[in-house]
């Protein structure tokens, strides 16, 4: 590992003042996805800013109805908050779907957020990777891609977001907090937070240099049955091949409300919009669910090991449609 200046910061604006100099900062909260990096020599930063000595780590009530979720709160905490399981199951399952008991008990829903990519070959220091490396290739195009993106791929990149914490959240249209030089702060919906590749592969969120992630928001969510389903190549610690985070509000058998969301299929948590359109009004029935299905996957550009995906992924929309509808998932 590259030797790098530790900062232990006490205050927010103390941890943005160490991390706006030239040299390159990383703010470190669980550290369970950046000391992995820097291990491997992917990232490098001269600087790391410890920040988990702030105080941002409460759940705190909105007024309103609504949940504020401070950055550095574990993720276990948050899975197992009694407001977030009655108010917000998606999400609770949604984390407790994701790593391992030990690395919950480390993450920080912040660090979630800004997590990187498990493409093997962003890992692999000698293959070619436009987000390690701007305009070295992509060797993951022509590769073994069979867990790699269908949604909203670039030329130069077709990674997908690891996270299963945030496709709940983009189903909950939740907003995140960040603070910058000068006490700025902004708030951010959390689908334009993640960014698609594009022809920047390398820039994946929103944030500006030195900005600090403070909260995410929960609004209240719409009435009606959520879950989060995954499915993934063995039973725990494996990351989504396709997961479905949906909910659905039913009144006189007519769809009152619909989110859908997914993971494992693009490079961030995928809002599925069109679906939810055609949901809205439709039948609760399992024609309209296979429809919905359908248009999700509207535009999905397999390559040549990951087509499985698209069918995988209208399958689990459909059961997890069909499930909230007899009863699964929690919620009235
Ligand atoms: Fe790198 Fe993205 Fe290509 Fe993977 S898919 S090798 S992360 S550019």
């Amino acid at each position: 590992m590259r030797p790098f200046a530790y900062t232990r910061a006490t205050s927010p604006a103390e941890a943005i003042d160490a991390a706006t100099p030239e040299a390159s900062v990383k703010y470190l909260a669980g550290g369970t996805n950046l000391v992995d990096l820097m291990r491997e020599g992917i990232e490098r930063p001269e600087r790391v800013v410890d920040v988990m000595r702030l105080s941002l780590a409460a759940i705190e009530e909105l007024v309103g109805g609504g949940l504020r979720i401070g950055a550095t709160a574990r993720n276990s905490h948050v899975a197992h908050d009694r407001r977030v399981r009655e108010r917000y199951p998606m999400l609770a399952r949604a984390i407790l779907n994701g790593a391992s008991p030990q690395l919950r008990n480390m993450a920080t829903v912040g660090g979630n957020l800004v997590q990187r990519t498990r493409c093997p070959y962003f890992y692999d220091l000698a293959a070619a990777c436009n987000k390690r490396e701007p305009g070295a290739g992509c060797d993951a195009l022509d590769g073994y891609n069979r867990t790699h993106a269908i949604l909203g791929t670039s030329a130069n990149c077709i990674a997908v977001h690891p996270s299963d914490m945030c496709v709940a959240l983009a189903a909950l249209d939740a907003v995140v907090h960040v603070e910058g030089a000068g006490g700025a702060r902004r708030a951010i919906p959390i689908v334009d937070f993640h960014r698609l590749p594009g022809q920047t592969p390398h820039i994946e969120t929103a944030l500006e240099s030195g900005e600090l992630i403070t909260a995410i928001d929960l609004p209240p969510a719409p009435a009606g049955r959520s879950t989060y389903l995954k499915v993934r190549d063995r039973a725990s610690f494996a990351f989504a091949l396709v997961s479905v985070g949906a909910l659905l509000g039913v009144e006189e058998g007519r769809i009152a409300s619909a989110r859908v969301a997914l993971g494992g299929v693009a490079h961030k948590p995928w809002r599925a919009r069109a679906a939810e359109d055609l949901l809205i009004g439709a039948p609760a029935d399992e024609a309209t669910f296979r429809r919905a299905a359908e248009r999700a996957l509207e535009g999905a550009r397999p390559r040549r090991h990951n087509a499985f995906k698209v069918e995988l992924a209208k399958r689990l929309i459909f059961r997890t449609l069909a499930d909230l509808v007899a009863g699964a998932g929690d919620g009235a």
